[in-house]
């Protein structure tokens, strides 16, 4: 049963619906959110009074353009692409872009509107906001990415800056992407302004573990669910939805705390090897290659390939969905509990949907909602902005060591608020009220903004 919200929230969200038609990946993540804001209006009523729920949920700005484009035989390509600045009130505005033939506004909004609470859940100076085009980089040469890439940002330049909005990668969009987006903006503004982009590669103004960060993050937060049962990674069966930037360094540090993945995925399938991944092949055929990972199976003799399969139904104790939004259902959670799942850490952005959501909290297993649990990739890119803004450069071993800190930091600010609300052991009262709180408290600082 989807659970009721409050009148006065109710409201709201009828209004949200209203102004928002169609956009129904937004309508899921506002209203995952309002569904926990409650006993938070009961308690400070200065917050309804000065509408700053109603102005969380209505972007600063939306930005929708044109991106003209000529393929390798001269063809000529449009795609649309957006870049939603939800809400300034801690910082600049911060979130990725992503490219991927589903992105229209809803996603976007959906994306803009967690980076907010994220965000502010990192304890850094960075506020919300996503981008992205429906182009699809599939099958696309560097060159057709490059012309893409420069096409865009000759439009969205105007809207950037280190102060101002600061975008980092998403699905599609990895170093190389960054690359061709920040040559342009280079070349357009004539300034050396490493802080407009982050993910950028080590020789220019990049920051090291930033590849490795929102993957390690989740894991480090799965740890410290974990830890508050008295249990560990260690000896562990996972399991790791996607193959991408995401998947591949949750993989690498689940090994590294002594767990062992046996399935991973893409879009097309799933590779199950119950001896474990070989993470090399996978980073291979992944990151060198850019192949599908059916091919994992043609050079590991006992992985199966499961084509269309779905990963959810593979036996595990550890659950990590870092692919794409609402990949994991309520027939999926079940089926996870059912066989033996204790932890859910959420690498990817909204992965479970509301009735998955429901079945994990109900059967009180540990489950570490995206907001909280992949923030250590933005965390991350904001300690990039810091290097770049004192022209230094950290070791990996610092840079990791101040994102498993902050990511440690998250874990306990969403446990202890809430318990502060009644609510143990529940990480998305915990990382809505406590990510909430925080950005209310600076708008209402602000005046009438
Ligand atoms: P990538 O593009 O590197 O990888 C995405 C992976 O997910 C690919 O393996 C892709 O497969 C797979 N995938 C996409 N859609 C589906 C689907 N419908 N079913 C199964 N697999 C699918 O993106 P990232 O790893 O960067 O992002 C993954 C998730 O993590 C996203 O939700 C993103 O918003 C979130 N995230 C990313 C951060 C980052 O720092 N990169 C930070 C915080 C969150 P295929 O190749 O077939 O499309």
């Amino acid at each position: 049963m989807v659970p009721s919200l409050d009148e006065k929230l109710e409201l709201i969200y009828q209004e949200v619906l209203h102004r928002n038609p169609g956009e129904a990946e937004f309508h899921q993540a506002v209203r995952e959110v309002l569904e926990t804001l409650g006993p938070v209006l009961g308690k400070y009523p200065e917050f309804a009074d000065r509408k700053i729920i109603q102005r969380i949920c209505e972007p600063e700005r939306q930005i929708i353009f044109r991106v003209p484009w000529q393929d390798d035989k001269g063809e000529v390509h449009i795609n649309r692409a957006f870049r939603v600045e939800f809400n300034s009130a801690l910082g600049p505005y911060k979130g990725g872009m992503r490219f991927h033939p589903s992105v229209y506004l809803g996603i976007i909004k959906f994306l803009g509107f967690e980076q907010i609470f994220k965000n502010a859940l990192t304890g850094m100076p960075i506020g919300g906001g996503k981008g992205g085009s429906d182009f699809d980089p599939k099958g696309k040469s560097s060159d057709e990415i490059m012309r893409f890439c420069q096409s865009l940002m000759t439009e969205l330049y105007r809207h950037l800056g280190e102060y101002t909005d600061v975008p980092a990668g998403d699905i599609g969009v990895g170093q190389r992407e960054i690359g061709y987006m920040f040559g342009q903006y280079k070349r357009i503004t004539n300034k050396y302004e490493s802080g407009v982009l982050t993910g950028k590669g080590l020789a220019w103004g990049g920051s090291r573990a930033r590849t490795e960060a929102t993957g390690y993050g989740t894991v480090y937060f799965a740890q410290e669910m974990l830890k508050t049962r008295g249990e560990s990674l260690d000896g562990k069966t996972c399991v790791v939805s996607g193959s991408g930037n995401v998947a591949i360094y949750a993989i690498e540090k689940i090994m590294q705390l002594g767990g062992k993945v046996i399935a991973c995925s893409d879009s097309n399938g799933v590779i199950l090897d119950e001896e474990g991944l070989d993470l090399e092949l996978v980073k291979r055929i992944k990151e060198v290659d850019r192949r599908r990972i059916s091919t994992y199976a043609q050079s590991r003799k006992h992985a199966v390939y499961r084509d269309g399969g779905n990963i959810w139904a593979i036996p595990c104790q550890v659950a990590l969905p870092c692919a794409t939004q609402n990949e994991l259902n309520g027939k999926d959670a079940r089926n996870l509990v059912k066989q033996g799942c204790i932890a859910v850490s959420e690498g990817a952005n909204m992965p479970t949907t509301p009735e998955g959501i429901r079945i994990f909290l109900d059967a009180g297993i540990a489950y570490g909602p995206g907001k909280a649990a992949n923030a250590a990739g933005v965390a991350t890119s904001a300690l990039e902005m810091q290097q770049n803004a004192s022209r230094d450069s950290w070791t990996f071993q610092y840079t990791e060591h101040r994102l498993h800190q902050i990511m440690v930091d998250i874990h306990k600010t969403c446990h202890e608020t809430a318990e502060e609300f009644g609510a143990p052991g529940n990480y998305v009262i915990g990382a809505n009220i406590a990510g909430f709180l925080k950005v209310a408290r600076a708008m209402v600082a602000m005046g009438l903004i």
